[in-house]
This record gives structure tokens, C-alpha cells and sequence, in this order.
């Protein structure tokens, strides 16, 4: 597992991308600086790990386009310390950005192979966010409540039970959406428990699973 020179110059390439797409949060973009994404890909794919793109990482799944890693981290507004609820694990690279933000990562995975991946992986690269095999959508109630609850595949509507697992003053960003392209959204959760909700663009992600089928 090297981490060299190369892969260092291709990062900060990266991240110049990112920046000129408009994230301009400098601890987001340092958080992905930090991260050796082509770690998290299939060998195969190593020559495209620091381009602006999603790649495959197996069982139908793919590792977020690091602008949307990054949109998305930036939508969350984190502070050092917060309690997060990522539902998607995936390849372990955003719930691996969260923490380079000083943030207490939860994170649920729906496919079970895709689970034992990541969570053997990730304490290999030193990062260990508390991984949980499950259905997203019920959120972790054991754990709740949340500062923040990030979800990285496209909800048909609006995930309601996620809100009662919000803090007040917290944050849910999640793409909705059944079509191909979704809407990025935030919801924050008021002091008076009211939920007000924002769009932020369009993006394009895997759907989030229903059911146990694809295990
Ligand atoms: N955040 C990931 C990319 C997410 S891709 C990364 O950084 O690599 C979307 C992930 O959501 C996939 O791994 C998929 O298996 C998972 N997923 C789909 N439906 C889910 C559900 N209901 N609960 C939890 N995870 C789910």
C-alpha cells in the first residue's frame, strides 16, 4: 500500500479541479488531500483514482466522483466533533473524509460483501469510523441523535425516519430522487423543530436498496 510522490502531485491536481468547480471550503479540499484514493479502487483502475470521475468497487457499486465527495462534505458545514451518521458506506472513502474533519463517523452498509471489505480495510490505512451492516433507511436509532446524517445513494423521496434521528440545529443532505438524475438536498432541522429544506443541483447516483435482494 504506497502512497508516492506521484500520487501525491496527482491529488493536489485534483483537488485544483475541485476548487475551480467551486468547492471552496479549504478543509474539505485538505481532508480529500489527505486521503490516497487510489487505495480504495481496484488495482485495475489506479490510473483513473485522481481523476474527477466514480469508479467501480464492486457489487454494482461505485465510489463517489470526488466533486460530489466533496459538495456533499461541504453541504454538511462540519464542525470538530460532531456526532455523523453516513448511510453508504461503500468504499469507505467519505466516511474516511468526514473523519480527517475531526468528526465521529457512523456508517451503515446495505451489502454485506461490500461491509466486510471496507471494515477490514479501512483500520489498514489507520482510519476507523464505527462501520454497521443494515438498512440505511432505519437510520441507528440505538446511536441517535445526530449532528449531521449524510446519505450517498439516491433516495426515492425524502427519508422521514432519518428527521426524528436529527439533533436540533442538525443537518440531513441526501439526493432524491427516482430517476436517473436527483436533486441534491438539505434539511435542517430547526430550533423549534421545524424542517426547512433547500435544493442544490443536480447529481447523479447508484439508488439506494429497499431490500436484501442483491446480497
Ligand atoms: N459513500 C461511498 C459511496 C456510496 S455508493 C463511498 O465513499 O465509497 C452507495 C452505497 O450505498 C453502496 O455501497 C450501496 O451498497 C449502499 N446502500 C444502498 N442502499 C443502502 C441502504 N438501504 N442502506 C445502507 N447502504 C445502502
Amino acid at each position: 500500500m504506497i502512497d508516492s510522490f506521484k500520487h501525491k502531485g496527482l491529488r493536489k491536481q485534483l483537488i485544483e479541479e475541485i476548487r475551480q468547480k467551486g468547492i471552496q471550503d479549504e478543509s474539505v479540499l485538505s481532508a480529500i488531500g489527505k486521503i490516497p484514493r487510489h487505495l480504495f479502487l481496484d488495482s485495475s483502475f489506479l490510473e483513473y483514482a485522481y481523476q474527477d470521475k466514480p469508479f467501480p468497487i464492486g457489487s454494482g457499486q461505485t465510489i463517489s466522483q470526488p466533486y460530489t465527495v466533496a459538495f456533499q462534505t461541504d453541504l454538511l458545514r462540519v464542525k470538530k466533533g460532531e456526532k455523523i451518521l453516513e448511510i453508504g458506506t461503500g468504499s469507505g472513502y467519505q466516511a474516511c473524509v468526514l473523519l480527517e474533519l475531526g468528526a465521529k463517523v457512523f456508517s451503515v452498509e446495505r451489502q454485506k460483501k461490500l461491509f466486510d471489505k471496507t471494515r477490514e480495510f479501512l483500520p489498514r490505512l489507520g482510519y476507523r469510523p464505527r462501520l454497521f451492516y443494515g438498512d440505511g433507511y432505519k437510520g441507528l436509532p440505538t446511536f441517535a441523535p445526530f449532528d449531521k446524517i449524510l446519505v450517498t445513494a439516491a433516495a426515492p423521496e425524502l427519508p422521514v425516519e432519518l428527521f426524528e434521528q436529527l439533533n436540533i440545529g442538525g443537518r440531513l443532505v441526501v439526493p432524491v430522487g427516482s430517476s436517473e438524475i436527483q436533486q441534491m438536498m438539505t434539511i435542517d432541522k430547526m430550533a423549534d423543530g421545524e424542517l426547512r429544506e433547500e435544493k442544490h443541483g443536480a447529481f447523479r447516483f447508484v439508488p439506494l436498496l429497499e431490500d436484501k435482494a442483491n446480497d
